[in-house]
């Protein structure tokens, strides 16, 4: 009944608009000096009928291929030249995708039935939610504005997204109206609003910091982010001011080259985390791999009891929503073209990768921040795993007794093929699995045995190509 009376109401709406003579209508088609574009339309809807914002993949006549967004009430307006397109619907790592093809000529309006895209994995229902740590708009060197990367979080499955231009908060009075957006309907229909988090990427000539949670770190603490002649003083004021001001600082990128990397590891202990996965290449590769195993390297510090637990952490970095990829990408032919390559066709980029933190509750900044400062984490460009020791997971203490064995529960979600399932116990691969998914799932239980106080456990995801996870510790305690 409230369906006809909203469609009566936009009836008479439009008739209005149309007699009012506020519209005005061009007939071009008898020009011949003028092209006119086809026009695609439709929407996109969860397959309980909720409006779902999601990302579209075109793939053009010519091979290329671009990552659109539908806007925030889940439709789309696409303008296409001539010819034949793929238009791949995708909503991240957690639901399904759909590829539709279609032949268009100019001057002609499409309209595509609605796209129903499937929720294969219900992340939010258990408490583990999505979000990005690490993203710049154009109010510093990213390409697109506010509202456009808002929407991209959105498309691509997050939750909670910080902006973290570089050296400036300008963005952010914009950003966290994105608070008033839903992300998502959970299964009872209720929305789940998007948390809007504020944040800063203090850049400096010996390093970049991510203040997460304060965006005017800079502005308070007067805080000079050229090199300095004493550096290591100039970093412990940034990360002591980030923590002081209330919002987490963690160390970025750390082996980055060039100017962006990060050499005081003296210093590690006055930060909150560390970002061991930026950008495109999982930890198991190039200089992500370096920050992995120096991070295990802290975790056995920690152990020794020499250093506080420093958390991992993960950011895209990204500076582009579009994603925009040439034909000539999908030969591959460089690693770098392979793995965005991988990542669109995969129909997870961008925003990946992405924290998937755990929350007890209604989701709330507050339970966002104390969830990433703990370590109740694990960093994902796609699966999606849950470990726990009776019931301890990432971030948290098992309280050993006498025994000298514990049993590791493993929930894994995957819609790609998942090549290995490893174990780490103190830095080390104590235990390799192959799980075979059943229905993109995997369930397990894994007795470790000779274990002891002070032990920690990492749980890593190697996917086919470019799908992997890594985790927080959880600890023995
Ligand atoms: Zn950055």
């Amino acid at each position: 009944m409230k369906k006809i009376l909203i469609g009566v109401l936009l009836l008479i709406s439009f008739v209005l608009v149309g007699c009012s003579g506020g519209i005005t209508t061009e007939d071009n088609s008898g020009t011949d000096n003028l092209t006119f574009p086809a026009t695609v339309k439709g929407r996109v809807l969860s397959g309980a009928g909720d409006m779902l914002t999601a990302g579209i993949i075109i793939t053009y006549p010519n091979g290329d291929m671009e990552r659109v967004n539908t806007n925030i009430l889940s439709g789309y307006t696409l303008y296409l030249e001539e010819g034949e397109y793929t238009l791949t619907f995708s909503r991240g790592m957690d639901y399904s995708t759909k590829s539709v093809t279609i032949n268009v000529e100019n001057y002609k309006t499409y309209y595509i039935d609605d796209v129903r895209l499937n929720q294969l994995y219900d992340g939010a229902s258990m408490g583990w939610y999505l979000g990005a740590l690490h993203q710049h708009t154009s109010f510093s060197d990213g390409k697109q504005g506010v509202e456009d990367v808002l929407v991209s979080n959105i498309s691509s499955g997050l939750h909670f997204g910080y902006l973290t231009d570089h050296n400036t908060a300008a963005g952010l009075a914009e950003w966290v109206q994105g608070s008033r957006l839903v992300s998502e309907f959970d299964s009872a229909g209720n929305p789940i609003y998007f948390v809007a988090m504020r944040g800063v990427e203090i850049t400096t000539d010996y390093g970049h910091f991510q203040s997460l949670g304060v965006g005017n770190v800079l502005e308070q603490a007067d805080i000079n982010p050229i090199k300095g002649d004493v550096p290591i003083d100039e970093i412990r004021e940034i990360a002591q001011e980030i923590v002081r001001s209330g919002a987490i600082s963690t160390i970025n990128h750390p082996f980055a080259t060039s100017v962006l990397g990060f050499n005081y590891w003296d210093l590690a202990g006055d930060f909150d985390g560390i970002e061991i996965w930026n950008g495109l290449y999982p930890t198991n590769r190039n200089e992500n791999a370096k920050a992995r195993d120096k991070w295990f390297e802290l975790l056995e510090e920690y152990r020794a009891g020499n250093l506080k637990f420093l958390p991992a952490t993960c950011g895209a970095d990204n500076h582009d929503i579009t994603g925009y990829y040439k034909a000539a990408y999908a030969d591959r032919s460089t690693d770098d073209k392979a793995y965005k390559d991988d990542y669109l066709r995969r129909g997870v980029y961008n925003n990946m990768p992405s924290l998937a933190v755990y929350v007890d509750g209604e989701l709330t900044e507050e339970k966002i921040h104390n969830a990433i400062l703990n370590g109740n984490s694990y960093l994902t460009n796609g699966p999606r795993i849950i470990a726990a020791i009776e019931g301890m997971i990432y971030g948290e203490t098992y309280a050993l007794g006498q025994e000298t064995f514990v049993d590791i529960n493993l929930d894994l979600f995957s819609q790609d093929e998942i090549l290995e399932l490893r174990i780490i116990k103190n830095g080390e691969i104590i235990e390799t699995i192959v799980p075979m998914l059943d229905g993109y799932r995997y369930q397990n239980t894994i007795r470790i045995d000779n274990v002891s106080l002070g032990d920690w456990f990492v749980i890593e995801i190697i996917g086919d190509y470019t799908a992997y996870a890594i985790t927080n510790p959880i600890f023995l305690g």
